[in-house]
Order: structure tokens, then sequence, then C-alpha cells
């Protein structure tokens, strides 16, 4: 059994998961003048007020991905 191409195979998958997670979010996420996180008025086209916003929220949805939610 090689060690190398287990890893290979696991960061293959990873970003498997990654890009389905990110297509997923893409089309359950709609721009509602509010920010997802924060809920802070933001203008209509964006998801988040910034990029800590978004990195808390994609953390807080890994988060209960992992929980089972
Ligand atoms: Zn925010």
């Amino acid at each position: 059994m090689s060690d190398i191409a287990d890893r290979a195979g696991w960061r293959i998958e990873k970003d498997v998961q990654n890009a389905r997670a990110h297509v997923s979010k893409q089309a359950l996420l709609e721009s509602d003048g509010r920010c997802h996180f924060c809920d802070e008025l933001i203008a209509h086209a964006l998801l988040f007020c910034n990029v800590d916003c978004r990195n808390d929220y994609d953390k807080e949805q890994a988060a209960l991905r992992r929980a089972g939610y």
C-alpha cells in the first residue's frame, strides 16, 4: 500500500467535496441586501459585508455539516 497514492486520493476527494460545497452554497445563497453572517445592510448584489463574515460563515456552515445538519 502506498502512502503517496493514499494521500493523493484523499486530496482529490477533498477537492471534489470542496467544489460540490461551493456549487451548492452558491445555489442556496441568495442576495437579499443583508450580510448572511451578521445581518448588516449591504449592497444588493453582495452576500457578505466583508471577507471576515464570509470566512466565518463558511466555518459555521462547515461546522454544521460536520455536526450533521
Ligand atoms: Zn457581515
